[in-house]
């Protein structure tokens, strides 16, 4: 019996995989990100229903990530995106792990521990193409200067990132398109896996912009930001694949004018029943749903009335009157998904999701 659970269905987030690979075909290998515990889903499951359904590569964010995987017995390439510290360089041959470099003294790092190790190794590099975050931003030639000084250690992948895929009035993704291929024909690698996509770009059929790999994180688990601007039709439908249940604690009926909760930001403009759910803000519920959120009662759209507590919430259930302690409720779910709570609480979907707590349980689901 938990307080507050999620129920994960793998076989949706299967699904979501096998629909991105059905989209982009087969010359384009899909590698699904899995950082953040598979924003919350659970990184080892989710892996080992990836792994099954045929995914070849996964990415995650760091070093640790990768060697959980690795220690859960996931036998996949596992592409480390964001992660090559010092203290963790060794690790990426330990574990079997592929590091994406961000910086050409990496690379002759990579190399020296790769000949010191005499372990060949394979990495990806990533060109900051405009996005202004992680990424080497030199020209063509000191690129292909450094990449071609190796002996042991051997470029495998060319990558960039997009800052605003979601825009479609903006021409950021084009530009940053044009100067990675630009830089790739200059530089005349020819690594064997090209890759700039991730969820937006995939759903909306920016074609020119896969290469020949794709990197989905929200799309596995049955999300697809909404584009802005003149975008073309989303051609890729994915299902969210997590419900996030909690407990009634209390029910009870309350008079006309009673205050509920911190500061008393609601209070009754009539006779009301109302539950008291056993998750707050410490479960991850965003406390910006304080007066805003909606939850799902017995099939029915309840308000989150008054301040949403670090370990409780409150509703009004005067509409569902037959609920009792310990039934559950639907946090996210349903109509109520991470996109609408993202809404309400004025955030984003993936902070909605990476925000769920470890004090959460979770369950998984055919
Ligand atoms: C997180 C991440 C992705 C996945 O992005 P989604 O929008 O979730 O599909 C892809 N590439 C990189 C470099 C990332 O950091």
């Amino acid at each position: 019996m938990h307080r507050s659970w999620l129920e994960v269905s793998l076989g949706r987030i299967a699904g979501n995989f096998r629909a991105v690979r059905a989209m982009v075909g087969q010359p384009v290998a899909v590698m699904p990100v899995v950082k953040a515990d598979a924003y919350r889903h659970g990184a080892v499951a989710v892996a080992r229903a990836l792994e099954q359904a045929g995914a070849q590569w996964l990415a995650v964010s760091n070093v640790q990530e990768g060697a959980v995987l690795r220690d859960a017995g996931i036998q996949t390439r596992i592409l480390v995106m964001a992660d090559f510290l010092p203290g963790s360089r060794e690790a990426f041959f330990d574990y079997g792990l592929t590091p994406v470099l961000h910086d050409l003294d990496e690379v002759a790092e990579l190399e020296h521990l790769a000949a010191r190790r005499a372990q060949p190794t394979a990495f990806h590099l990533k060109i900051d193409s405009g996005m202004g975050r992680l990424g080497v931003r030199d020209a063509a030639a000191p690129v292909a200067a450094a990449v071609q000084a190796c002996r042991t250690a051997q470029l495998e992948g060319l990558m960039t990132h997009f800052a605003s895929a979601a825009d479609y009035g903006s021409a950021q993704t084009a530009e940053q398109t044009r100067y990675f291929f630009d830089l790739l024909a200059a530089s005349g690698l020819r690594p064997a896996y090209i890759h700039l996509s991730s969820t937006i770009p995939i759903a909306y059929g920016r074609r020119e912009a896969w290469g020949n790999m794709v990197r989905p994180g929200h799309a596995i688990y049955g999300y697809i930001s909404p584009a802005k601007g003149p975008a073309p039709d989303r051609e890729l439908a994915v299902t969210p694949a997590l419900t996030w249940k909690t407990c009634v604690l209390t029910v009870k009926d309350i008079p006309a004018g009673a205050a509920i909760g911190y500061g008393a930001m609601f209070r009754a403009p009539k006779p009301m029943r109302i539950a008291i759910l056993a998750a707050g803000y410490a479960d991850g519920y965003p406390h910006r749903l304080s007066n805003k959120g909606k939850v799902l009662v017995q099939g029915r759209v309840c308000p989150v009335i008054g301040a949403v507590s670090m370990d409780v919430t409150t509703i009004d259930v005067t509409a569902v009157p037959a609920l009792r302690p310990g039934d559950p409720v639907t946090l996210l779910g349903g109509e109520v998904d991470a996109q609408q709570i993202a809404r309400t609480a004025g955030t984003i979907s993936y902070a909605v999701l990476c925000g769920i707590s470890s004090r959460v349980a979770r369950m998984f689901v055919d």
